[in-house]
């Protein structure tokens, strides 16, 4: 990865775990603005996320994450550790209840 992508302005929309709300997202693998359905991770607390219809955010299940690809599944995986290491960086304690 070089350098962090620009932010992608989406429609405010709050975190189901932690409450912070997001009115921006970055594109970590796709087709740029996010779509019904997209997965997404809180940058507050990593919680994986999935677009509504309206592109306000609901909590993963497992079902949203079983058909996954393996690649997929690398780049959420990397995008978490990305977060884990940002948010120990700056002295953050993210939420880890939501691993893939
Ligand atoms: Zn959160």
């Amino acid at each position: 990865m070089s350098g962090i992508p620009p932010e992608i302005a989406i429609p405010p929309s709050t975190c189901p775990t932690c409450g912070h709300t997001h009115d921006a997202a970055v594109e970590i693998a796709g087709r740029g603005r996010p779509r019904p359905g997209d997965l997404t991770i809180c940058f507050e607390c990593g919680t994986i996320l999935v677009f509504t219809e309206k592109l306000a955010e609901r909590r993963a299940e497992p079902s949203d994450l079983a058909s996954l690809n393996s690649t997929e599944r690398s780049q959420l995986e990397n995008a978490q550790a990305f977060l884990r290491e940002f948010n120990r960086r700056h002295g953050r304690q993210p939420n880890r209840s939501n691993p893939i």
